[in-house]
């Protein structure tokens, strides 16, 4: 019998470099694959396997997503985050959340527990203050922002981090979380939360996007690549590429993980670097920032 096929992908956000050492990231995002890798090997769900790397990313505080996120202009942390289950075409999503340490279990439980697929701000919040969710009593304390330079008003750096599987029964599934844009006005929702913009899983493939969201809005970037490779038969890479390619055209920048049905990966970015990494049933596995 031949060796279940199944595969892993993360992101850490692209953007361009803001130092040379990256080693810390990269030893976290090894550890992080090498744990999706034996939970996938032993059967867990793709679903299961990205909310936890996409959780381990957040609590790492190496990026802009989680514990590792920039206050708005405000000073107030206002969180986004989306999970998609490509066999059931399920979704949760989040945005402008205040006061949760984990966006992406709060996406993960709107998709579970809430009639509707995606709730923002206060109305999130007294949602999910229900639940059984680790809060953030002292954001000033909690966060550690993973970038502290002075930034314009919506400047790209090492952000939104995410996470695309292939489990051994077939399923794919895809999950970002992010801090969003840097210095963002209140209330700003970028395209991670957004299903079809930032994030997407179908039973052809999943997809996590990061860079300039309102590019990745403008252009239904993840989706997109699912609908390339519907109605154009695209392969996995031409049809990332010319999402790619279509959000160059705007003028934005960026980058995005996705994997195929048959465990093909793909990482394209057009940004000086995207932390990243993957690993397949085949035995391959990469770690890589430039
Ligand atoms: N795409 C994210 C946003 O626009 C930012 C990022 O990926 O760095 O909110």
């Amino acid at each position: 019998m031949s060796d279940p096929v199944w595969a892993i992908a993360i992101h850490g956000g692209a953007g361009p470099a803001h130092k040379s050492d990256y080693s810390d990231e990269t030893k976290h995002m090894r550890n992080v694959i090498e744990d999706a890798k034996q939970a996938l090997i032993a059967g867990e769900s793709a679903i299961n396997v990205i909310q936890t790397a996409v959780r381990s990313l957040e609590e790492s505080g190496h990026h802009i997503a989680g514990r590792g996120s920039s206050p708005n202009k405000d000073g107030k942390w206002e969180l986004d985050a989306a999970i998609m289950d490509g066999v059931t075409r399920e979704a949760g999503a989040v945005g402008a959340l205040r006061g949760f340490k984990s966006p992406i279990d709060c996406a993960r439980t709107v998709l579970a527990e809430s009639p509707h697929l995606f709730l923002v701000g206060k109305g999130a919040t007294r949602f999910l203050k229900k639940r059984k969710l680790e809060r953030v009593q002292n954001p000033s304390r909690y966060y550690k922002p993973a970038i502290d330079l002075p930034i314009e008003t919506g400047a790209l750096q090492h952000g939104t981090v995410g996470a695309v599987a292939l489990d051994s029964d077939g399923r794919l599934a895809a999950a970002t979380s992010t801090g969003g844009l840097l210095n963002k006005q209140p209330g700003r929702i970028g395209d991670t939360p957004l299903i079809g913009a930032g994030t997407w899983a179908d039973e052809r493939v999943a997809v996590s996007c990061t860079g300039q969201g309102e590019y990745f809005i403008r252009c239904a970037a993840a989706a997109d690549l699912s609908a390339r490779i519907r109605y154009k038969k695209s392969d996995l890479t031409d049809a990332a590429a010319c999402v790619l390619e279509d959000i160059s055209y705007l003028g934005g920048q960026g980058g995005l993980i996705a994997i195929d049905r048959l465990g093909r990966v793909t990482m394209p970015f057009n940004t000086i670097s995207m932390k990243r990494a993957f690993a397949t049933w085949r035995g391959d596995l990469e770690v890589k920032v430039f």
